[in-house]
């Protein structure tokens, strides 16, 4: 079913204090990332593209998607508590920064969802709903104290506030084992390439499934299933059945729409790691508690 949505009063969203102030620090590692990732197309073999994508899938599928979305966010799922640092510390391995400033900032996404404090609607413009809210602005990645205040349940642990602070830990350690097993060009492909190309597919949830796509529930953002986007974001693009239910650990709702972190789920559920897992179900009024 197609929904429409009122016009938005679009002037409210054009404040130029939001370009006032660049991220110098964020950009030049962008940069660098950017760069440095068109090296690997220089060095093609099988292992290399293997390694990618073994850890694509940990890095976004259960790192992003499981971790700091489906479970950190949204709690759509419960688990034990190390299966739960684990996912998060998955997490970190996308250069997304730490569990506290993920969770609080998607928290605040959900609560304010394309009005003017939502941090990256595309009403502002596509630029800065992928990637200008991350360039400009105040850099909050590292500020566990501020973010923490949006994610409480997160920052009463300590292990999850050394985590937000040092996210870029784990990214690194991971790039001296890869430079020690198989040297730069297996950095090349298992950091500096998978870095972005997941970064690319998560930001595009952010601009793309707000912008294209079809609705099925009428809610009060511009959400919308974007199935192109389904495979490299693991199921996060029907992003309309997940702002009508975000609880729900299931975005997929139909069998044609491909939900990867839903299959992972049901397996997991089946050998007893997850429990208590939340689904929507299509004929379900939005924003219901998911049962
Ligand atoms: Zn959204
Ligand atoms: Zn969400």
């Amino acid at each position: 079913m197609e929904t429409a949505v009122s016009t938005p009063d679009l002037d409210a969203y054009d404040d130029p204090q939001r370009y006032s102030k660049l991220n110098y620090l964020t950009g030049l590692v962008l940069i660098w990332f950017h760069v440095q990732a068109v090296f690997a197309f220089f060095s093609f073999s099988w292992t290399n593209v293997l390694t990618f994508a073994v850890l694509y899938w940990v890095s976004v599928g259960l790192g992003i998607s499981m971790g700091y979305h489906r479970l950190h966010t949204h709690r759509g799922f419960k688990t034990t508590r190390w299966f739960e640092y684990f996912l998060a510390l998955c997490g970190t391995l996308t250069l997304e920064g730490g569990p506290i400033f993920w969770v609080a900032t998607h928290r605040l996404h959900h609560q304010y969802s394309d009005q003017p404090k939502d941090p990256h609607t595309p009403r502002v413009s596509g630029f800065w709903s992928h990637v200008g809210w991350i360039l400009f602005g105040d850099s909050n990645h590292a500020d566990t104290a501020r973010m923490g205040r949006y994610a409480p349940d997160l920052a009463k642990d300590p292990f999850y506030r050394w985590l937000n602070s040092y996210h870029w830990v784990p990214l690194t350690v991971l790039g001296f084992i890869l430079l020690a097993i198989g040297g730069w060009d297996l950095v090349n492909w298992g950091i500096f390439l998978r870095v972005v190309v997941g970064l690319h597919a998560t930001w595009l949830i952010n601009s793309a499934t707000h912008i294209w796509g079809s609705r099925r529930f009428a809610t009060k953002d511009d959400s919308k299933n974007t199935w192109w986007a389904a495979i490299v974001t693991f199921g996060e693009s029907w992003h309309n059945n997940h702002h009508a239910h975000p609880v729900s650990a299931r975005h997929g709702l139909v069998w044609w729409e491909l939900d990867l972190t839903w299959i992972s789920l049901s397996v997991l559920r089946a050998v007893g790691l997850v429990w208590d897992v939340k689904v929507a179900k299509v004929t379900q009024v939005p924003n219901e508690e998911a049962a």
